[in-house]
C-alpha cells in the first residue's frame, strides 16, 4: 500500500516540470512534485555568490520567460516575479573599438501580460548599426527581420507549443524550407554555423557575433551542424529580435512566482526528496519510490522533468525499455559545450572602448567580447580549449544585471557573469584543473 496518492506524481522540480505541473493542477488534477534539492527551480536557481550580498545566477540567467503563456496564464508578475529590460540587446565589442549594438524588435510593453509589439523604430537602429560595417549585411538583417515576422515566428511559436509530429509528418519549421517565399534556404539545415555564418554575412565582424553568439546559444562550436530550428533561434537571437531580460532577485525569483502559483491551484511539493524508482505494473508507470523507500501512488500519471539518461536508465530501467532506445539515452553527451562561468563582485561596472564611439553599447544587455578573425572563432578557439582548457583569446559573453538591477548587488557595488568555454571536465587531471584555476 502507497505512503500517499495523487492523480499526478512529478518527478524533479525544475522550471519545466513546474509550468507543466501549474497546468495540470489548473485543471483539477492533484498534483505533486518531488524534489531532491533544498529549493525548486533546478536550472533556474540563485545563490549568495561570490561574496555575501551578491546575488548571482549558476545556470539560467538572462531570459526571455515572459514570453512562455504560463507567464500571463498563472499572473506571475503578480506572484512577485519582476524583470527588467535593458535598452539595447545583444551588442558586440572587438579590441580595435568597432562594435555592433542590437535593439529588441519585439520589446514588451505590458510587463503584466509580457505583450510585445513590433518596434519599427528599434530595427532601423539595429540596421543603421551594421550598416556602419556593411550595408549588405544590413539589408540582409532587414530581410531576415521581414521574413521572421511574416513566416518564422509563426513557424517557431506552432512547433515550440505542439506535440512532436508523427513520423514523416513535417511540423512548421520544416514545412518553411518547402515555401519558396520564406526566406528559409533548406541547405540552412545542414550547414555548419561557420557556412552559416560566411553564407549570410560578408563582414567579419557578424561572422564573428553570429558564430560566438551560436555557442552561447546552443553549446556548439563552428564545425556543427545546428539544423533548421537551431539557425533559426540563433539568428533570431543574434539580431535581439526578443528584448532579454533580467530577474530582478535572480533567475531563483521565476521559480518562486511558479511555486506560489502551484500551491495556488492546490498542488503539493516536497523538496529533499529524492527519487529513486518509477513503479511499474504490467507496463503502466503506477508511482515512485523515493530513495528512503516511501511509495507514492500516481492514479493518472508520473512525469518526470529529468534528464532522459536518469528516466530511462535508473527510474524505469532497462526491462521496459527497448534496446535502442536504451542506446540512444546512453548515446546523449553532456559534456561537449562546457563553460568557464565567472560570478564576479565590482568596484565599479567596467567601461569599454565601444562606449567612447556610441554610448549606446553599455545599454545592451549583453556584450559579447572577441577578437575580429573568422578562422580562429570557426575553428582555432575551440582546439585551444580543448588541448589547453583555455583558449589564447578569451571570448567573453558579459552580462552586467546591476547596471538595471542594483539590488542585486549591496549598495554602490556591482556584480556580472562572464562566460567563455571550457573542455569537458575529463578532458584534463585534478591538477591540471586546479594549475587553469591559478592561470
Ligand atoms: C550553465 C548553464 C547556463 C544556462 N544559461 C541559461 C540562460 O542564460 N537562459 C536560459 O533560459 N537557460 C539557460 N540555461 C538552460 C536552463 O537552465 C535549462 O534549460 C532549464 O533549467 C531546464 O529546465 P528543466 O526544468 O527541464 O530541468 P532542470 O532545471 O534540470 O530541473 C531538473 C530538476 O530535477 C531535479 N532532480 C534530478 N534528479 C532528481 C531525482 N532523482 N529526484 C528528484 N529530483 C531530481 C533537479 O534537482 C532539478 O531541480 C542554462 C543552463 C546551464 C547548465
Amino acid at each position: 500500500m502507497a505512503d500517499a496518492s495523487y492523480d499526478v506524481v512529478v518527478i524533479g522540480g525544475g522550471h519545466n516540470a513546474l509550468i507543466t505541473s501549474c497546468y495540470l493542477a489548473a485543471n483539477g488534477l492533484s498534483v505533486a512534485v518531488f524534489e531532491r534539492s533544498h529549493e525548486l527551480g533546478g536550472g533556474t536557481c540563485s545563490e549568495e555568490l561570490p561574496l555575501p550580498g551578491f546575488v548571482s545566477n549558476q545556470c539560467s540567467h538572462s531570459t526571455r520567460f515572459y514570453s512562455h503563456p504560463a507567464y500571463a496564464d498563472f499572473n506571475l508578475a503578480e506572484k512577485g516575479l519582476d524583470l527588467v529590460f535593458p535598452e539595447a540587446g545583444c551588442g558586440c565589442g572587438f579590441p580595435d573599438g568597432t562594435y555592433i549594438v542590437t535593439y529588441p524588435t519585439w520589446p514588451v510593453v505590458d510587463k503584466m501580460t509580457g505583450k510585445t509589439e513590433f518596434s519599427a523604430e528599434n530595427a532601423e537602429k539595429t540596421f543603421k548599426s551594421i550598416a556602419r560595417i556593411s550595408e549588405r549585411d544590413a539589408e540582409t538583417c532587414r530581410f531576415i527581420f521581414e521574413k521572421f515576422r511574416t513566416k518564422w515566428l509563426p513557424a517557431i511559436v506552432e512547433t515550440q507549443y505542439s506535440p512532436p509530429t508523427p513520423w514523416g509528418v513535417k511540423d512548421a519549421v520544416e514545412r518553411l524550407m518547402d515555401d519558396p517565399e520564406s526566406g528559409f534556404d533548406p541547405v540552412y539545415a545542414v550547414m555548419t554555423v561557420e557556412q552559416l555564418a560566411r553564407d549570410l554575412f560578408e563582414s567579419v565582424e557578424m561572422q564573428c557575433f553570429f558564430m560566438r553568439r551560436q555557442s552561447t546559444q546552443m553549446g556548439t562550436y563552428g564545425e556543427d551542424v545546428i539544423g533548421p530550428h537551431g539557425a533559426l533561434r540563433n539568428l533570431a537571437t543574434v539580431l535581439s529580435v526578443a528584448a532579454s531580460s533580467i530577474t530582478i532577485g535572480g533567475s531563483h525569483s521565476i521559480a518562486h512566482a511558479l511555486q506560489k502559483a502551484l500551491s495556488d491551484q492546490g498542488g503539493k511539493f516536497f523538496v529533499h526528496h529524492e527519487v529513486d524508482k518509477v513503479l511499474v505494473e504490467n507496463g503502466t508507470a503506477k508511482g515512485i519510490r523515493l530513495v528512503d523507500g516511501t511509495e507514492i501512488e500516481a492514479k493518472k500519471m508520473v512525469i518526470s522533468g529529468v534528464d532522459p539518461t536518469q528516466t530511462i536508465a535508473r527510474f524505469i530501467g532497462p526491462e521496459y525499455v527497448s534496446p535502442k532506445l536504451l542506446r540512444r539515452a546512453a548515446n546523449i553527451k553532456y559534456d561537449r559545450g562546457q563553460l568557464h562561468w565567472a560570478n564576479v563582485a565590482m568596484h565599479e561596472l567596467p567601461k569599454y572602448t565601444a562606449d567612447d564611439y556610441d554610448p549606446d553599447f553599455i545599454l545592451c544587455a549583453n556584450k559579447t567580447l572577441i577578437i575580429k578573425d573568422t578562422d580562429y572563432h570557426a575553428s582555432k578557439w575551440k582546439a585551444e580549449i580543448w588541448l589547453d582548457g583555455m583558449a589564447k583569446y578569451l571570448a567573453l559573453v558579459v552580462w552586467e544585471d546591476t547596471r538595471w538591477a542594483p539590488m542585486k548587488a549591496p549598495p554602490g557595488k556591482h556584480n556580472a557573469m562572464a562566460e567563455d568555454y571550457a573542455p569537458p571536465a575529463r578532458f584534463l587531471t585534478e591538477k591540471q584543473w586546479l594549475e587553469l584555476k591559478v592561470k
